[in-house]
């Protein structure tokens, strides 16, 4: 069984329904839901002009390997409605692998863990929840380090339990 680490946001439609529903999808078909954080709301990053995010952290216990966990994951976006248009565009929703084991990943469709983690407290912020102790594999340091020297200052406020 591995364990990873996902982080779902969305802000499109209604948000908090969107990530119940991506769970449960998550749960259906890539495995077993074993941990959830708080959700978060965090102003849109990149392109400002946008309604804010939610975002929520969920440990995956699951059989399936990294390329399939992320195809199964994209999956899930698309059958969502999820249309790619924009870079750092609105969305329904949007499945990112944090953290997977321990494994560094490097392919052209996938980069474990996610490259952006260090420096986006609106990541960093509901994992610390659910793994403040995980080591990242590359950086050598924990979550709750990684939260405590990261310097996005983007406001991402506790939204719901
Ligand atoms: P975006 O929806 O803008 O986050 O981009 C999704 C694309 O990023 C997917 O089609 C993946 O091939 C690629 N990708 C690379 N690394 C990851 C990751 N760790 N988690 C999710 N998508 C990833």
């Amino acid at each position: 069984m591995n364990t990873s680490y996902l982080l779902i946001g969305g802000n499109l439609g209604n948000r908090q329904e969107n990530l119940a529903k991506a769970i449960a999808l998550i749960g259906n078909q890539c495995g077993t839901i074993v941990q959830l954080s708080p959700l978060y709301e965090t102003a849109a990053w990149g392109n400002t002009n946008q309604p804010a995010f939610l975002n929520q952290a969920i440990a995956l216990a699951t059989t399936l390997g990294p390329q399939q966990l992320l195809q199964q994951l994209l999956a899930i976006e698309t059958s969502m409605g999820r249309i790619r248009s924009q870079k750092f565009g609105p969305r329904t929703i949007d499945i990112d692998i944090l953290l997977y084991n321990h494994e560094l990943i490097a392919t052209p469709a996938l980069t474990v863990p996610h490259p952006h983690l260090p420096n986006r407290r609106f990541a960093l912020l509901p994992l610390v929840t659910i793994a403040p102790h995980y080591t990242h594999p590359q950086l050598h340091k924990t979550i709750t380090a990684l939260l405590q020297q990261c310097s996005d200052d983007l406001p991402v406020i506790l939204f719901a339990q």
